[in-house]
């Protein structure tokens, strides 16, 4: 006995959380029992709510009962009215500026240094651009022979990864928004782990100009074929093939340097969560943000309708005005576009989400928040943009793990850190992606593809801070090419979903 049967956050709390399945008629704390079965992670009542009153948890109003709720009773998704959004206008900029943050016991990690300055890389890649998905197949025929043949000849050289999407033609290349997927697409080519390498496939015939995608200097015969100039399929394979040498050749001369954190930029995003997501996983994920930032490194979140709910708190965490605005004006942006589409953000969670105890998207962003750790945010970017500054940025990117991804790789991350509930073996092909997920039972389950458990943390067996140095110590060696995480040892990787908003023809 003496085990935690439930989790409660804040002083304010009316609900609290069950660390296990707790059977009816357990006294989970002193005068409150169960007064049903209370599923692993869902909440129970402390005390009566009567109908219409607020149900409180992280502080905050997670929604209105719809029914009065009895002390010892299992909330569900079901029992409680959505809250209305706070307000975007008028919102409070730098009112809640945090400078203590954690000492990280390294300052340094070993990265490769790029040509044109930016981020260093944590990986040697070959990327290869498209600009239309009507190459993909031509490309991945292409790619197989160039591991075969190509890249055992260079040792240096991680891996050749072509960089496939949807987007290209077919789809209204002038629209106002086609300047998302376009930048993130132009962005990904420049990815700091391509060395400054540029390589292009293009059809010939696509929306998607190859101007479009390169700098008007590095558009060249050594950069671009395009199929359509090829005399078949035999010489288009021997064009790209003789391409790659040349490129591999010279990215073979990189070299790992020991660089200050300063050069490391990461990504940080969450994915199937549930209700301890936001008491173990992800504040472990912030801990270690908040360590990075303090020795200097760049660290990125992201996902709009998991911060949406609490905008207010990201406002209050916005170094000046100017970034302030900037957040604001991509929370209007992102609620007209889901209004165009006659949803709002409750259309975010998911089954799997209510299934692992988060009632509704308010719940679900405040656990996702935790992740940014309590440092300033010095700037604010739209999908895909690259950061200008060092430190926490927010950039305003879909939710969905496999929109998201792609979106920070054009931001130019170098590693993604992936929090998980109900357990994702999600991974990028571009850059190593860390799991960590938020129970003992989903690493028990998952032994082979979670890379660091904070399950401990919601049975009093470990603390945020000790799980956030694990993790922050996992970061710089997967980052500086010392160890694999699971999902890049078993070469995990979704595709590239290329987020856009704009209409396809
Ligand atoms: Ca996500």
């Amino acid at each position: 006995m003496g085990k935690i049967s439930c989790i409660k956050i804040n002083e304010r709390d009316n609900v609290a959380i069950a660390v296990d399945a707790i059977p009816a008629g357990t006294t989970v704390i002193e005068g409150v029992v169960a007064n049903q079965d209370i599923p692993q992670a869902h909440k129970i009542a402390l005390c009566d709510i009567p109908q219409d009153a607020p149900v409180i948890r992280y502080g905050v109003v997670l929604g209105y009962a719809i029914d009065p709720i009895k002390k010892g009773d299992w909330i569900n998704e079901h029992m409680l009215h959505l809250p209305v959004p706070p307000s975007v206008d008028n919102m409070t900029f730098a009112s809640n500026i945090v400078t203590e943050l954690p000492e990280p016991p390294v300052t340094t990690w070993e990265g490769y240094r790029n040509p044109n300055g930016g981020p260093a890389g944590t990986r040697n890649i070959l990327g290869i651009s498209t600009t239309v998905q009507c190459v993909t197949g031509v490309l991945n025929v292409a790619v197989k022979k160039m591991k075969e043949e190509l890249l055992p000849k260079y040792p240096n050289v991680d891996d050749i990864v072509p960089i496939n999407h949807a987007y290209g033609c077919g789809v209204a290349i002038n629209a106002p928004e086609a300047k998302i997927p376009i930048r993130a697409l132009r962005n990904l080519a420049k990815h700091p782990n391509f060395g400054g390498e540029l390589m292009v496939v293009s059809l010939g015939c696509e929306k998607l100009t190859v101007d479009m995608l390169l700098d008007e200097a590095d558009i060249s015969p050594d950069n671009v074929i395009v199929l359509q100039e090829q005399q078949g399929f035999d010489a288009m394979i021997d064009a790209l093939m003789a391409m790659a040498d040349k490129k591999l050749a010279r990215l073979n001369e990189r070299r790992r340097e020991t660089l200050p954190l300063s050069d490391l930029l990461i990504g940080m995003q969450c994915g199937g969560s549930d209700a301890f997501s936001g008491v173990t996983a992800n504040p472990s994920a912030g801990y270690a943000a908040d360590m990075l930032v303090k020795g200097g490194a760049t660290v990125m979140f992201s996902e709009v309708t998991e911060v949406r709910d609490g905008v207010h708190i990201i406002g209050e965490r916005c170094i000046n005005e100017e970034v302030g605005r900037k957040l604001a004006d991509e929370m209007r942006w992102y609620d007209h576009y889901l209004e165009n589409g006659q949803v709002d953000r409750s259309a975010n969670p998911t089954p799997g989400n209510k299934k692992g105890g988060l009632a509704n998207i308010v719940e679900k962003a405040m656990g996702s928040i935790a992740k940014s750790g309590s440092s300033p945010i010095v700037e604010v970017l739209s999908p895909a943009e690259r950061p200008t500054k060092h430190g926490l940025i927010y950039a305003a990117t879909p939710a969905s793990d496999i929109v998201c991804g792609p979106c920070q790789l054009a931001s130019g991350i170098g590693l993604q850190v992936f929090m998980t509930g109900r357990g994702t073996p999600y991974g990028l092909a571009i850059a190593p992606v860390i799991k960590v997920c938020s129970r003992n039972d989903m690493k028990n389950m998952w032994q082979d593809l979670i890379d660091v458990n904070a399950g401990p943390i919601a049975t009093g067996d470990s603390t945020i801070p000790e799980v956030g140095t694990e993790l922050f110590s996992l970061i710089i060696d997967v980052a500086s090419g010392r160890k694999q995480s699971f999902a890049e040892k078993y070469k995990l990787h979704n595709d590239l979903c290329i987020f856009n908003p704009a209409p396809i023809t």
